[in-house]
Parts: structure tokens; sequence; C-alpha cells
């Protein structure tokens, strides 16, 4: 392939291949760590799977694993771009023996889709209708058994009868800076980038969480180090670069202070309906449900409410901002 998009290929680098490399979510780990030993012995296909969680935890990372560690194939499609039935049925029918079929955002399964994946997923067949008009008839195929790995950010969207259809069911939380930390100083050893201790700490506790993001500013203090510095990440690189890319002490980056913003300036700190919110601060109303809000929220920011979202007084302080006298949380 030719190297036209850096990011993809540092993607490829630094995606861990086993469960063994796979660093944080302890938990899911040592259970797909049994699940797949099991399975493998006892020769079946894995139970299907459903990973939750906000973007760029590793759901991607972890289906492809999963399908590494039971040694079979890999096929990648997602929720959107399945919308005929036909574009499935030829999916299925071409899997081999106990092969993995990701799918991402699978809450956005058009819902034909969904009652066809019904019975793959349960009796691995699917039903086709062939011909039109008076000829029209069904005919059932069987599939080879195959495991369908989901992955949504929008667990809550997803229809009962196809969360039924899951026997795993994991999902992802945000990593801490220690797990985060050992992230980007295994990105580093990978990408040769010398870097010291309290700068990946520090780089760390302000990726919201989230390895893509703690990944993707180890590349760019990276270029500020090569650049302003002697090409070692050290904590004064680190904060000057973090500071030019807008991410602020507590990680949080320009959306999440928009959002605090309007809500305290707007809206007297809320509480204010999700829709009028994203009006305010021109962003997509689900983007801010699945991307931001999780985030503020585990972090004491922002609060759900019956009415609305609300700030926390620990917005007020963040954002150095005195809340109303009747307001507060
Ligand atoms: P998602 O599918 O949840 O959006 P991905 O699996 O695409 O997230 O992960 C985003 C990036 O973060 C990947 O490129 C991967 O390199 C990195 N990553 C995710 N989880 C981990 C982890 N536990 N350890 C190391 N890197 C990780």
């Amino acid at each position: 392939m030719e190297n036209n998009n850096p990011d993809s290929d540092f993607d490829r680098v630094l995606r861990p291949k086993s469960l063994e490399d796979f660093t944080g979510q302890k938990k899911i780990v040592e259970n797909l760590q049994i699940f797949v030993q099991a399975t493998k012995q006892r020769n079946e296909p894995l139970d299907h799977v459903l990973l939750h969680g906000p973007p760029g935890l590793g759901k991607t990372t972890l289906a492809n694993i999963i399908a590494n560690e039971l040694e079979v194939g890999f096929k990648v499609t997602s929720g959107p771009v399945l919308d005929k039935p036909g574009d499935l049925a030829g999916l299925l029918t071409n899997l081999g023996e106990g092969d993995v079929l990701f799918i991402d955002e699978i809450h956005r399964l058009s819902p034909v889709i969904e009652e066809y994946l019904y019975s793959a997923m349960e009796d691995f067949v699917i039903d086709i209708m062939i011909d039109s008009g008076p000829n029209a008839r069904t005919v059932q195929i069987a599939l080879n058994p195959f495991t369908l790995i989901g992955a949504t950010t929008r667990s809550g969207l997803l229809t009962a009868p196809l969360r039924a259809r899951f026997g795993i069911n994991a999902r992802l939380q945000y990593y801490n800076a220690k797990t985060l930390t050992s992230i980007i100083n295994r990105s580093s050893d990978l990408l040769d980038i010398p870097i010291q201790h309290d700068a990946a700490y520090e780089i760390a506790s302000r990726s919201r969480g989230t390895p893509r993001i703690a990944n993707a500013l180890l590349r760019r203090v990276r270029d500020f180090a090569q650049i302003k510095g002697n090409g070692t990440i050290n904590i004064e690189i680190t904060n000057i670069a973090l500071t030019a890319l807008n991410v602020d002490q507590n990680g949080l980056d320009e959306m999440d202070n928009r959002l605090l913003t309007a809500l305290i300036e707007k809206f007297s700190g809320g509480p204010v309906g999700i829709t009028t919110l994203a009006t305010a601060v021109g962003e997509n109303a689900g983007t801010i449900e699945e991307v931001y809000e999780p985030f503020l929220i585990q972090e004491g920011f922002l609060v759900r409410t019956q009415r609305g979202r609300k700030v926390t007084t620990k917005a007020y302080e963040h954002l150095g901002k005195k809340p109303a006298s009747s307001q507060g949380d």
C-alpha cells in the first residue's frame, strides 16, 4: 500500500494484536481469554459479542484481536453501509467456518437488515427472496457457523431482540491516566519516540481517557519536540504543545469547553435540552451524547437531569466563573 495516509499507517503499527498486548479493560480481557480458550477447546464458534462504549476505546481493536486469537477470518462492515439485504447475504454466505463478522455502529442497522440477522445469528441460516411477482419465493440458505461482533457507541438505541442475541456483552470504560501512560509508553517504543515519564503521564491525563486521543496527541507533541525542542518529549514541550492544541489542564478539548461555556453563559448553567444545547454550540446532538457528554459526566462537570443537562460547581470552577446565586447545583 502507498504511504498516503500516515495516520492509518501509525494505526496499523500501534494496534495491539493479541489479548495479552491489549492494555487496560482488565475484566473484559480476562473474560475474553476464558471464552476464547473454551470455544477453541470445544471447536465451536464463539458466541456473538456486543462491545459498547464511546469512540476510540478499542472496540475495533478488540474485535480484530478476538479473530486473531480464534485464528479465524475477519470481515468488517458497518451499520450505515449495510442497506440492502443482498449486501448482507453476500457477506454472510462468504464467511468461512467460525469466522468473525464485525459490524461497527450496529445501532444504525436498518430494521430490514436487522430481521435478516436474527435467523443468521440464531440458526446460521438466511431466507432469501428470489424472483418477484407470482414466481416470488423464499429459499433458505445455510451459513457456516460464525461469530458476529457488534460495536456501538449508543447501546440504548439497540432493539431488545437484537441485544438479546448477543451471548457476550462488554462495556468498555474510559482508561485511567496510569493505564494510558502505559499505552503512550508502548506507542513511543513502537514509533521510536524518546519520551520522559512525566511527559507521558501528562499526555495520558489530558487524553479524555481515550487511547485513540492519547496516540494522536503523542504524535502531535512529537512534532513540537522535533521543531521546538531537541526531539525528546519532555514536560515543557508537552505543556506548550497541549496548550497550542487547545487541550486544557483537565484534558478537556475545545468542544468540551464550548459546551460548558454555552451552558453557563446562555442557559444560566441549565438544565437545558440536548437539542437546544446542540444548536447553541453548532454540533450534532448525537455526537454530543456519544462523544462529549459521557466524559464530562464521568469527570463531574455535567449532570443529566429529568429536565436536561446541567453544569456542576466543578464546571464553574474550571472555567473560572461564578455560579448565579439561585442556580448552582
Ligand atoms: P473504537 O473501535 O472503540 O472506536 P479502536 O479500536 O479503533 O476504537 O481504537 C482506537 C485506537 O486506539 C487504535 O488505533 C488502537 O491503536 C488504540 N487502542 C485502543 N485501545 C487500546 C489499548 N487497550 N491498548 C493500546 N492501544 C489501544
